[in-house]
């Protein structure tokens, strides 16, 4: 295909570390091409990767555009990454919004005109901070920024219809966009997306006829468990049999307790905060062998907790954690996920799931539910959960995948694969070991 050479040369120049990937290659030469593009690459393949490396990309193959801006929409922006691109020399900046009295206000006024200058190379933009507020929809009505804009990326594509319906109506907003950027490629990039919402995407984000760029989402190095959980008795207490047991494992031997993110509701792990300070006492992260993290938990703690889980062994072993705080947290070193009860939709899991074995490392991902967690009045819980589940006739893999439209990957082992297929070996070697004795 056209542009293989400059798509080598641009990750070369980028870093030569980094080795470009077939899926990544293919979503870069469809963008070159001026296509919209689908791409849905599972969590760890290297998706931010694919719109970073653009504006290199963009110098090499078209010279004559030495400002060119990549737009990239995002739910969630990490200071981090800004600070990332800088080492790499691509110039980023990001803009976000406040409300007050009622009004959403951008943070970022006073970069608007350098934006709309093209001094950024990656510009990464909240939909409310672009669509709902008066700068921001300055900005877009700007000639000189349309101009400067050769690209927009919509990256966690899988969270605008949802979130859309619900709460952060500004992603409603974002069909609206190709009109305003009308002869750029617009790239929609998710880590996790069931094929019923990509057929509805081109829609929902107004795109032309957009290409589709898969890679299987099976994570094929964790061992996927479902376990029941009581449905009966107090809730506390089931909460609780589950946190103890993993806290009292992690005293009794934390250097041999795997690196784990234990999912659990916010309530709940304020409980076993205080039970993991019962049994460790009062002591600060940089010596802790474990962490708490939620969506407003204190920066050093953060910072320190993200550090740590670089390492190969780090000193953190257990994070607690709810499901917002496990987004964009992309640590190495974790190997086991537990959820303490599963999450609304099987999207959210795929993804929560996705933070172990990131180093290739075997590593497990185990949910604990019960009817209760899956009865229909929950608010926003989903029928692909709901599903994964009930099903207890078939290989958890080949029902984690289904919905997204894959199979599980061949020549996966039994005892690698899941609960369902391990335990299936163990009643056939049952089987064999009966016959033998008749013998
Ligand atoms: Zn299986």
């Amino acid at each position: 295909m056209a542009f293989t050479s400059e798509i080598t040369r641009a990750f070369i120049e980028f870093c030569s570390s980094f080795q470009p990937k077939a899926k990544q290659i293919e979503c870069l030469e469809h963008f070159l091409a001026g296509r919209d593009i689908i791409a849905h690459l599972h969590v760890g393949y290297g998706k931010s990767l694919v719109y970073q490396i653009i504006p290199k990309l963009l110098s090499i193959v078209k010279k004559d555009e030495p400002q060119a801006t990549l737009l990239v929409i995002s739910p969630i922006i990490q200071n981090e990454q800004i600070e990332t691109l800088k080492k790499y020399d691509v110039k980023a900046c990001r803009l976000s919004y406040h409300e007050c009295d009622g009004e959403v206000e951008l943070m970022e006024k006073d970069m608007i005109q350098n934006i709309a200058e093209g001094e950024f190379a990656i510009v990464f933009a909240h939909p409310e901070a672009l669509l709902n507020t008066f700068s921001g929809k300055d900005l877009l009505s700007k000639r000189q920024f349309i101009d400067h804009v050769k690209g927009v990326v919509i990256d966690e594509c899988h969270i605008v219809k949802e979130w859309g319906e619900e709460f952060r109506t500004a992603f409603q907003k974002l069909k609206t966009l190709p009109a305003v950027f009308n002869d750029v490629p617009f790239m929609a990039l998710s880590g996790t997306l069931p094929t019923s919402l990509m057929k509805e995407l081109p829609n929902i984000l107004g795109l032309n006829n957009p290409v589709t760029v898969q890679e299987s989402p099976d994570r094929t190095n964790i061992f996927l468990k479902k376990l029941h959980k009581s449905k009966f008795g107090d809730t506390n207490e089931i909460y609780e049999s589950i946190f103890k047991t993993e806290c009292d494992d992690l005293k009794k031997d934390p250097y041999n307790y795997p690196v784990t993110m234990l999912f659990m509701p916010l309530y709940y792990i304020s409980q076993a905060a205080a039970y993991l300070k019962h049994l460790f006492g009062d002591g600060d992260i940089t010596t802790s062998c474990y962490a708490v993290l939620f969506s407003r938990q204190d920066k050093v703690v953060l910072k320190t907790t993200v550090e740590e889980l670089q390492m190969e062994y780090p000193q953190i072993r257990l994070i607690l954690t709810s499901s917002v705080a496990g987004m964009g947290f992309d640590p190495p070193s974790v190997m086991r996920i537990i959820h303490a009860r599963p999450p609304r939709n099987l999207s959210q899991y795929l993804q929560e799931i996705g933070r172990a074995g990131r180093r290739g490392q075997n590593s497990s991902a185990i949910l604990h539910y019960n009817k209760r967690d899956i009865a229909k009045n929950i608010p926003g819980i989903q029928e692909d959960i709901v599903q994964y589940c009930n099903n207890e006739e078939t290989c958890v893999r080949e029902l984690l995948l289904k919905p997204f439209g894959f199979s599980k990957s061949q020549g996966i082992a039994n005892e690698n694969c899941c609960s369902f297929c391990l335990n299936e070996d163990i009643s056939k070697l049952d089987e064999a070991g009966a016959f033998d004795n008749n013998v």
